[in-house]
């Protein structure tokens, strides 16, 4: 745990307000916020999981994904407990619905030496939402920069303005994940959030900050697959962020609480590629459906096919060094060069030596321990 920095004291005695996320929990004495991991201590706030991963493991980039960032790279991928969203089909949700602090005692050195001796490229903060542990992200991230990695985040862009104080400083890129197509009716009845203004926001912000962005957005068959929500998006998109912004939508399978609903038909994501195409996006891709057409890189300009892919995998690979279509010189929106471990295998499981596990059940039990 350690004091946090998105915060501030209230005039009510020992009350304090978080400011890391558009939620702004006001949090009282003895009290946590929605997420679960920012807790008031004393008349402070603490982010009570820094220093405390559940998860460690190395992925493709592609994983996140993100097809358009230092492709064929792999990346040193960290989660903690908790989460500001309360998505009903959350494919991680023993992570992110687990109201507890606990996990495997560590520090950002540590991660950082680590990720170097596994030849990992990068830091990725995903599995659960980072906004909520930013402090924690944010020194991570500015000792992976001093040692050449890079940073990115998996996100659902519901992020704070005071939160990009921190961001500025380490962050390269970013996957934002809208769900159901950025429905506010969707997102307010399965994922429990009031205003999707504020992905809006964070979107703008990152973009004057010159953080490469992708948008995935996960196709829940027949309650967020509609197709008009789903232009109004795309257009968004275009218009604010560029059409040379990669758009995945995602096939949706059932987990957690949605258990009820089948996977999203392949036949609904084409009908999101065609729109979205329709609207000028020039990289639109199928996310979780292996083997389909939509998972390849062409070429805005000649129609070639540029990057060949499967699941996670590139298969063949048609830029020069410049990321410029090889057939007509077109200049590709990818940033970064392909990795040097681009055909080889890129998982790996990732073993903290010098870690213990550790559980915290409420802020009295602090007090027992100190
Ligand atoms: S990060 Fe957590 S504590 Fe802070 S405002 Fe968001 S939900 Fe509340």
């Amino acid at each position: 745990m350690k004091k946090a920095v998105l915060y501030k004291r209230l005039e009510k005695e020992g009350w304090v307000q978080c400011t890391a996320c558009p939620r702004y929990c006001v949090i009282p004495k003895g009290g946590i916020g929605v997420c679960g991991v920012r807790w008031n201590i004393d008349g402070d706030l603490y982010l009570m999981v820094y220093g405390t991963i559940l998860t460690a493991h190395i992925d493709p980039i592609e994983k996140k994904p993100l097809m358009h960032f230092h492709p064929g790279t792999a990346v040193f991928s960290i989660a903690t407990t908790g989460c500001n969203w309360f998505c009903k089909y959350c494919q991680n949700y023993d992570l992110s619905q687990r109201r507890k602090v606990e996990g495997w005692t560590t520090t950002p050195e540590e991660l950082v030496k680590l990720a170097l001796e596994y030849r990992a490229d990068g830091f990725a903060y995903t599995y659960n939402e980072p906004t909520i542990f930013m402090e924690f992200a944010h020194d991570v991230g500015v000792l992976a920069r001093k040692a050449g990695l890079y940073n990115v985040f998996v996100t659902n862009g519901y992020q704070s303005l005071e939160s990009f104080e921190l961001i500025k400083e380490f962050l390269d890129g970013a996957t934002v994940d809208f769900k159901g197509n950025g429905d506010p009716k969707f997102l307010y009845k399965y994922a429990g959030v009031r205003d999707p203004e504020p992905i809006y926001q964070s979107l703008l912000e990152m973009k004057k900050l010159k953080i490469h962005i992708e948008i995935t957005d996960l196709v829940v068959p027949q309650i967020g697959d509609n197709l008009d929500q789903a232009r109004k998006l795309v257009r968004w998109i275009v218009e604010n962020l560029g059409p040379e912004t990669p758009i995945h939508f995602l096939r949706f399978h059932p987990d957690y609480l949605m258990v009820n609903l089948p996977v999203t038909p392949t036949r609904t994501i084409e009908k999101h590629i065609k729109i979205a195409k329709e609207e000028g996006a020039q990289y639109v891709y199928a996310g979780n459906v292996p083997g389909h057409p939509a998972e390849h890189t062409y070429c805005p300009k000649c129609g070639k096919l540029l990057i060949r892919r499967y699941g996670f995998y590139i298969l063949e690979w048609n830029l020069d060094d410049k990321n410029r279509c090889k057939f007509c010189g077109y200049p590709i929106n990818i940033r970064g060069s392909l990795g040097s471990n681009w055909n080889k295998d890129r998982f790996a499981a990732v073993y903290l030596p010098n870690s213990r596990y550790i559980r915290v059940k409420s802020p009295s039990d602090i007090k027992k321990q100190h």
